[in-house]
Formats: structure tokens, sequence, C-alpha cells
């Protein structure tokens, strides 16, 4: 399916991306998510291929593309290996574009060509322990000291956490409390003082490596700070607006997975001497999983499409992610029950769709605070007089 407001350009990135992933990456995504193997294999290829840093400009080492055919490049993976996916989602959508959107001339040429290359894998580490919806009470505490900052505290659910080399920790400068004080710095892997615990056993996304972060009085120079101090809690947020497109993308990936095989296996399968695809009832499941399809397909390309042209994206990115999320979840589970008892099986693979699509009703903000960020849109519009209707 062709959409209008894609461009030439990024539909040419598109069937390139779902042809590498038809390729490359679907014969061996049954097999990670089996092993839980971290896929190096596949990141690689993708660096090689010129996909990380997509939006960056060409300066940086980047392709200069729109955020739009970065989407549309998460979407392609998802619908083969959805934990391929997050990982190349949280490394360009929330890293990459926090080095290019708020680093320092000196951090975007010193860092950005090693993460366009592949070379490091970058995670964003926001989450602790005791902190996951409300952002604004992080307890990461760093501790001005001459040259720099040490940091010390907990981080949990860290996608790429142990895996990847670079981290934007999100915490605060001592002393202070709520947004006012939160600051973001950029960690090594190698820095003395950062440990990782055990890759978290997962109901899905297994190839996905989910770990906490310990940071143990760790130095960080000046130079790794990414923005001012004081600006973390702003710069989280923007990027997060760019990361729930990223991740209703993913929801749209696995969504017409969820399609492609259910229709593949009710035109196969027969019962009562007919396929399946003959029963009304199966056939209203596929009208209802192909509507959903276009329309957060077209919420998520529009939100891409607003978040290039400035401006706040905050309202229609939470809705794109709401409703993409929520839509992978149902069709997963009626693409379960399409598939009758086999779907119920491994080699299906379609109980995958399902344990992989729950995250995306959850990290990077969940349907919950999506609904937050909805409703207090409408009721503020509404006092202002802007609500249209
Ligand atoms: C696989 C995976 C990968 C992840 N990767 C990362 C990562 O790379 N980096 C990172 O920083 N984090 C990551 N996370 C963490 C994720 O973003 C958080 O789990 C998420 O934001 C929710 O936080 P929480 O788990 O602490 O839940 P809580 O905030 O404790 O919420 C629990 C429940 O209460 C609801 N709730 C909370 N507050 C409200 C409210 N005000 N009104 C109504 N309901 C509310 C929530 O919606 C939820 O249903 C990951 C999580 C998972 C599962």
């Amino acid at each position: 399916m062709e959409y209008s407001i894609l461009t030439p350009d990024e539909r040419t990135i598109r069937g390139a991306a779902r042809r590498l992933a038809k390729s490359e990456i679907a014969p061996r995504s049954a097999a990670y998510d089996e092993t839980g193997a971290f896929p190096r294999e596949n990141l690689k290829l993708l660096a090689e291929q010129g996909y990380f840093g997509l939006t960056v400009p060409p300066e940086y080492g980047g392709a200069g593309a729109s955020s739009l055919a970065q989407a549309l490049v998460v979407e392609a993976l998802a619908e083969v290996c959805p934990a391929t996916a997050v990982i190349y989602e949280v490394h360009n959508t929330l890293h990459v574009e926090g080095i290019w959107r708020y680093g320092t001339e000196w951090q975007r040429r010193t860092w950005l060509p090693a993460l366009i290359r592949g070379e490091w894998i970058g995670a964003f580490a926001l989450t602790e322990p005791g902190v996951g919806s409300n952002a604004a009470e992080v307890r990461t505490v760093g501790r001005r000291v001459p040259g720099g900052y040490r940091i010390s505290g907990h981080k949990a659910f860290i996608t790429s956490a142990g895996e990847a080399e670079r981290y934007l920790v999100v915490g605060r400068l001592e002393g202070t409390s709520g947004r006012d004080g939160m600051t973001i710095w950029v960690v090594d892997k190698s820095n003395p003082g950062v440990t990782f615990g055990r890759a978290e056993r997962k109901l899905g996304l297994h190839a996905s490596r989910t770990s906490e972060i310990h940071l143990d009085d760790v130095f960080v120079p000046e130079t790794h700070r990414l923005g001012a101090e004081g600006e973390g809690y702003r710069i989280a947020l923007d990027l997060l607006d760019g990361g729930r497109i990223g991740i209703a993308a993913q929801a749209c990936g696995m969504l017409a997975a969820a399609l492609a095989r259910s229709a593949r296996y009710a035109r196969v399968r027969r019962q009562f001497g007919q396929p399946l695809e003959r029963f009304e009832a199966i056939r209203f499941k596929l009208a209802d999983m192909v509507r959903d399809l276009h329309a957060a397909r077209l919420l998520t390309y529009e939100a891409a499409r607003r978040r290039d042209e400035g401006g706040s994206v905050r309202p229609l990115a939470a809705a794109a992610k709401l409703f993409a999320s929520e839509a992978a979840v149902r069709h997963a589970l009626q693409a379960v029950q399409i598939h009758g008892g086999y779907g119920y099986l491994r080699e299906a693979g379609v109980e995958r769709l399902l344990r992989d699509a729950k995250a995306t009703e959850i990290y990077e903000g969940t349907s919950e605070i999506m609904r937050l960020i909805l409703a207090g849109e409408v009721v503020r519009a509404e006092a202002e007089g802007q609500l249209e209707g």
C-alpha cells in the first residue's frame, strides 16, 4: 500500500528497508527470539547499509533523511524482528538524535561518526527502580567536582544496557529536586564505576537486552554533559516525543505482520470444506486489522512529518503511540485466534507478535501516560477556546 504523504525518497528508503528486512533479518529472527542473543549481526548490517543516523545531516556522517524515513525503517524491521527494531529505534531516535539535536559542535563531530558507523551502540537511561512514569522524580545524582561531575545512581529497564557502548544518563544535580536540576550526562560503558545487572528475563523482545545500570561515583568530564545544567527534563521529554513516534512505527510493523500472516493462514487453512477466509467472523477480524493498520500508519506518519516541521508534536506523538500500540496488541491476539491451536505454538510465530507487542504499551511512556497527555491537551485547548468542533 502506498501512502500519498510519503515523498519519493521516503518510498525508496521504505522499499529498500523492507527488502533488507525480508532477505537478511527475517531468516534469523526466530533464532534470536529463541536464544535471546543480542543481534549484533543485524545492527552491523544496518550500519553498513547506511540506516544509522538517517536524520543526521551528511556533514556529520548521516543521510539527511526525514523523521518519517526513520519511522519507516523501524516499521520494516518490526515486521520481521521487533527486538532488532527497538534496539535500532533507541539507538537512533533517542541516543543519536540526542547528540545531534542537543550536542555541542565538538560532541557532534567527535561522537556522531562512531555512532553512525555502528562502532558504538547508544542507549537512553531514564527509568530507575522507583521512578518510571514520573520522570521528574529521578534520583541519580551528579556532584560537581573539578573538571566535571561524579555520578551515582541506579537505572532500571534500560534497553541495550551492558551491550551498548554509550549511555545518555538522565539525572539531577546534587541538592536539587523536581524538574529544575535535571541534567543529562553521556556515560561510557568502560567508565570506572559503571556496572550492569543481568539480562532481565522478559515476556518478549528476547533479543533486546534489558538490564539495570549501577553508577558508583562515576567521573564524567564537563565535556560529556548534554545540554545545559538543569535542561535534562526538557531534553528528555523532547527526545521521547521522537521516540514515541518510533514506538508507534514499531507497533505498525507488528500490526502489518499480524495482518499478513492472518490473511495468508485464512486462505490456506480449510475447515468445513472451505478456506477460513470465507467465514464472516474471520473476514471481519481481517477488516478490523487493515482498518487499524491504515489509521495507525497515518497517525504515525503525520506525527513524524510534523516533528521535522518543528513545533510541539507531543499530543500527536502520544496519540500515534497510544493508538498503534493498543491496535498491535489487540490484533496480535486476534492473529493467534485466527491461527487456532497452531497460533498457540511457537512455530507459527504469531504468539511472538503478542509477546513482543505488549511492550509497546509500556515503554517510552505507558498508555495511561499517553491518555494523560491527550486529556491535558483537550482540557487546555477547551479552556483557551481553541478546541475545534
Ligand atoms: C522492555 C522494556 C524496555 C525498556 N527500555 C527502557 C529504556 O531503554 N530506557 C528507559 O529509561 N526506560 C526503559 N523502560 C522503562 C519504561 O519506560 C517504564 O517501564 C515505563 O515508563 C513505566 O514505568 P514503570 O515501569 O516504573 O511503571 P509505573 O510508573 O510504576 O506505572 C505502573 C502503572 O501505573 C500507571 N500509572 C503511573 N502513573 C499514573 C498516573 N499518573 N495516572 C494513571 N496511571 C498511572 C502506569 O501507566 C502503569 O500502568 C523499558 C521498559 C521495558 C518493559
